[in-house]
């Protein structure tokens, strides 16, 4: 195999070692090899060439992997940690993830293909206040007492548990993100869990695992099984031992899992696509406005649920919104990313590649316009121009349907209530944007707008204190927050007479 060549050189030793062994899954505290044998390519973005392998996952290993949890589960040293020591270890979890900032970015630039420097900046500081902020809802868990409407003394009150074993899947363009979104809750509500990161992108998830080991994670209290969604996914969603699924990926996937969990009717919480909308208001700031529109589909590459990929712009700021965002894509850096002046890194694979491409394409033999980009780039990898087509419409595949790609659709309106009715024409619901100085237009708006999570002005990822899910079909559920904790909690209703 021509592994080095498919790195690019000054990768860090340490995180070249880590990518290019031969990994096994991660099952009760060490490396497994996988029960078929079978293995996965794992493909760099930048060029298209494989560097490694993934062990290819089926329902044999995710047996072992719910055996290895459900004993943990019950465990002396998880199940009777105090408070206070689960806390300290979660802590620690975020101590270690930070002392290995540099190498986990590397890793998850090579495998997923975005900007080592956003990596290193954004997504390491995501999962590491994850876990510091889970850290500090251990020590807050609790029940409450509570009065009942009938006569004679009683006492009761209800208990907060932990749910058991979790099923946790996540995607790929936010691996280590995602990864402490349901670890750091999961593990604070005292759950032990077995994860399936994408086989897209996995790398980054197993050293996260090793990492937690080091930090003084019991064996067997987090496992990852990587391999395909079919084969290992659903063998997750399925299992009779799993009591709660949370996941995060595409709607359609949703749907699957939703009846899969059936069977023994688990807990199943969905963090699901978007088509989200940002309004421009023709009093807006724009040098924020313009900006923020613009990074809010092209960042990341426009892999990202909350993405703003339909834009509805006030007619009378509408040519200067669209000069400026153009201008903007335009002057966007695309390359790989481990160079320091890349924005734009490659699309994750092929297969996205090509979706993002046709979705284009249909979007111009719909009627759209090119306003910019419009095109795949580069000798090699999986790069594509940061575009916007105007003339859009409701009717039209690339308004209607998430595209995952860097390609923004606009649109004008006249007034207010037009601008929320586009807004809401949507089967997803995940995020809206909204750019205005007025306060009582802003109000409207947000009351408007059928979306779980809204920003005025700006805002940045979802905050770990903010509840974040999806209304419509974006998702059952929020995570993040109290919310996001409870989750993985049961509440058992205890009454008592005295
Ligand atoms: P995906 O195709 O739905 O896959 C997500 C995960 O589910 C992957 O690990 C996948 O494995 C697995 N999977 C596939 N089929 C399965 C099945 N039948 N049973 C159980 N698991 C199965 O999504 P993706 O392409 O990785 O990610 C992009 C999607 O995620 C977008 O729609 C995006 O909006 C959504 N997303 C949502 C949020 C949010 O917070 N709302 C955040 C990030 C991404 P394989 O890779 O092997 O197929
Ligand atoms: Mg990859």
């Amino acid at each position: 195999m021509t592994i080095h060549k498919a790195i690019h050189k000054g990768m860090m030793p340490k995180a070249e070692e880590f990518v290019t062994r031969e990994h096994q899954m991660f099952i009760d505290g060490r490396w497994t090899k996988s029960n078929s044998g079978e293995r996965i390519d794992v493909i760099n973005p930048a060029n298209g060439k494989s560097f490694t392998s993934l062990s290819s996952g089926n329902a044999v290993d995710v047996d072992l992997a719910v055996e290895a949890a459900t004993k943990a589960f019950k465990s002396d040293d998880w199940a009777n940690m105090p408070a206070n020591g689960r806390s300290k270890l979660l802590w620690k979890i975020a101590d270690v993830i930070e002392e290995n900032a540099d190498e986990l970015a590397e890793i998850e630039s090579l495998d997923n293909g975005k900007p080592y420097k956003f990596a290193r900046m954004n997504d390491i500081s995501a999962i590491v206040e994850s876990f510091r902020y889970y850290a500090g809802w251990c020590t807050k868990i609790c029940g409450k007492s509570m009065k009942l409407s009938r006569p004679g003394p009683h006492h009761a009150y209800t208990i907060a548990e932990p749910i058991g074993v979790v099923g946790l899947i996540i995607p790929w363009n936010f691996p280590l993100m995602m990864a402490g979104w349901k670890f750091a809750p999961a593990l604070a509500a005292g759950c032990c869990c077995v994860m399936k990161p994408s086989e897209v992108a996995s790398l980054s998830v197993l050293r996260l695992a090793e990492l937690m080991y080091d930090a003084g994670l019991p064996k067997g209290v987090v496992n990852i099984v990587t391999g395909y969604g079919t084969g290992v996914g659903s063998a997750i969603t399925a299992h009779k031992g799993i009591k709660k699924i949370a996941f995060t990926g595409s709607t359609k996937v949703g749907k699957e899992i939703v009846t899969s969990a059936l069977g023994n009717l688990k807990k199943v919480s969905l963090e699901l696509g978007g088509k989200s909308p940002v309004i421009i208001m023709p009093d807006a700031n724009m040098e924020a406005a313009i900006p923020g529109a613009a990074m809010g589909i092209f960042y990341n590459t426009g892999q990202v649920c909350a993405a703003g990929s339909r834009l509805y712009v006030h007619k009378q700021a509408y040519s200067q919104v669209i000069e400026g965002i153009c201008n903007m894509a335009k002057g966007l850096k695309i390359g790989p990313g481990y160079k320091q002046d890349t924005v734009l890194g490659p699309l994750v694979n092929e297969t996205q590649h090509k979706r993002v491409i046709d979705y284009v394409k249909s979007g111009i033999k719909e009627g759209a316009t090119i306003a910019t980009g419009g095109d795949a780039c580069g000798d090699e990898g999986y790069y594509y121009q940061p575009t916007v087509l105007t003339n859009t419409n409701e009717n039209m595949k690339i308004v209607k349907e998430e595209i995952f790609g860097p390609v923004l659709a606009v649109n004008m309106f006249e007034d207010v209530d037009e601008a929320l009715r586009m807004a809401n024409e949507s089967e997803y619901g995940l995020s809206a944007k909204i750019w205005t100085k007025d306060l009582s237009t802003a109000h409207y708006l947000v009351n408007g707008l059928e979306a779980g999570a809204v920003s005025v002005n700006g805002g940045g990822p979802p905050d770990n204190n903010m509840p974040f899910g999806g209304y419509k079909q974006s998702g059952w559920g929020q995570e993040l927050g109290e919310e996001g904790l409870k989750l993985f909690l049961n509440f058992k209703s205890v009454e008592m007479k005295l």
